[in-house]
């Protein structure tokens, strides 16, 4: 059984805040400002450009790809880290088009976070004219692949609802329908068993600054099927994909593996950063999270729904498809997100009207989650959210 007492001690947490967002962005691990102090004083600082070999900065992506990969179903070796998730959905969708000349359709839906979407039509417009982007309601996905699809891609977990896709059916679904499947774990990653391998996927991604705690910026990573990975050929075809960066060819020739699917300098401190994080997840086990996780939603969905009804849940109400985050619709949503936050509650804004909880087993306990819900009942039952400072929109929601 995962011990959930030391994971929280490895957090630092500010006195007295409950912090329901790290969906959004996890906090600090204790051990991160003793690692960027080592990467920065003792490897950069002392080794420069020695760091690359003596510190074993190049092999980091790799390495952070493992630990990853062991949260998430994915062999070893078969997933690496690096730049942005934007980019390594644009990178997956790129190979994922060239696995099936011919089709020239792109499927999601429109719960998927809009920079996926995105990066899709750009892509696709510098493809041609005929490669389409289309999306329709989630509940509808299953119902319309069909042979005219090159390429599913889609978030398993909704941003702004929580619900969840069946990943195992969707992937089965694709590839009878003779399509490439890619699945962004973006809210997936730490926070609900995946097992990629059994889904038999062929491309995923995902962010590391969400419930990974890798810090604000923090790497993405992207996941390939070992038996695609020497057939995909990569579209951002960086030097450090390259077969043999240091041999400076004039010509390109792909990496082994998902190793081509990385593109140029990774960020070292950043990364570091990740290992540290990544390193609190041992010993932890994806179905204790996933139990806790559950009996955390469920305690604070049971005490809003009996402390208000101005508030009405946007969740999947059975917690079987329902990811790590519980959301309610409140019109005046934004300013009772900044009443609690000015309460030490942290939860967050999605338009139009949108309050989300992200639930955290490393961290967040049942304490924590009655204490919240009871402020957010009375924030909404008094009207308490209705101050010129908690409507004044910021930049960052
Ligand atoms: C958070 C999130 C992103 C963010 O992309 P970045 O390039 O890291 O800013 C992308 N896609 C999904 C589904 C997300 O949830």
């Amino acid at each position: 059984m995962t011990d959930f007492s030391n994971t929280r001690q490895q957090f630092h947490l500010p006195e007295g805040l409950v912090y329901l967002d790290g969906n959004s962005l996890g906090p600090m691990p204790k051990s991160a400002l003793a690692v960027a102090r080592r990467v920065i004083a003792d490897e950069w600082g002392e080794m420069l450009i020695g760091g690359w070999n003596k510190a074993d900065w190049m092999s980091l992506p790799m390495r952070l790809g493992d630990r990853i990969g062991r949260l998430i179903g994915a062999p070893a070796g078969s997933v690496t880290t690096g730049d942005t998730l934007s980019i390594k959905v644009y990178q997956a969708l790129a190979s994922a088009l060239e696995l099936n000349p011919g089709r020239k359709t792109v499927f999601s839906d429109n719960g998927n976070f809009p920079t996926d979407l995105y990066m899709a039509e750009g892509l696709l417009k510098s493809l041609g004219e005929d490669f389409k982007l289309k999306v329709v309601d989630p509940e509808a996905v299953a119902d319309h692949i069909d042979d005219s699809i090159a390429v599913v891609m889609l978030t398993e977990v909704d941003y702004r609802t929580g619900r969840m896709h069946d990943m195992a059916a969707i992937t089965r679904k694709a590839h009878e329908a003779g399509a490439i499947m890619i699945w962004d774990l973006a809210h997936s990653a730490g926070a609900v068993p995946v097992d990629l391998s059994a889904a038999n996927a062929d491309f995923a991604v995902g962010c590391t600054y969400k419930y990974l705690n890798g810090g604000p910026g923090a790497p993405a990573f992207i996941y390939v099927r070992p038996d695609l990975a020497d057939r995909v050929r990569p579209a951002l075809s960086g030097w450090l994909g390259h077969e043999a960066p240091f041999a400076f060819d004039l010509d390109y020739r792909p990496g082994a593996g998902v190793e081509r699917m990385r593109v140029g300098t990774p960020p070292i401190i950043q990364m570091a950063i990740l290992e540290a994080a990544l390193e609190v997840w041992e010993g932890v086990d994806m179905a204790d999270i996933r139990i806790r996780s559950i009996e955390l939603s469920q305690r604070f969905i049971e005490l809003v729904e009996a402390g208000t009804d101005k508030a009405v849940l946007v969740s999947p109400r059975d917690p079987q498809p329902r990811g790590s985050q519980v959301s309610f619709r409140f019109a005046e949503g934004y300013a009772a997100i900044q009443a609690l936050i000015a309460r030490n509650v942290v939860g967050d804004f999605r338009a139009p009207n949108i309050m989300r909880f992200g639930f955290c087993p490393l961290y967040n306990s049942l304490e924590e989650v009655e204490q919240a819900a009871g402020i957010l009942c009375e924030i909404v039952e008094t009207g308490a959210w209705n101050r010129p400072e908690f409507r004044k929109r910021q930049a960052v929601t």
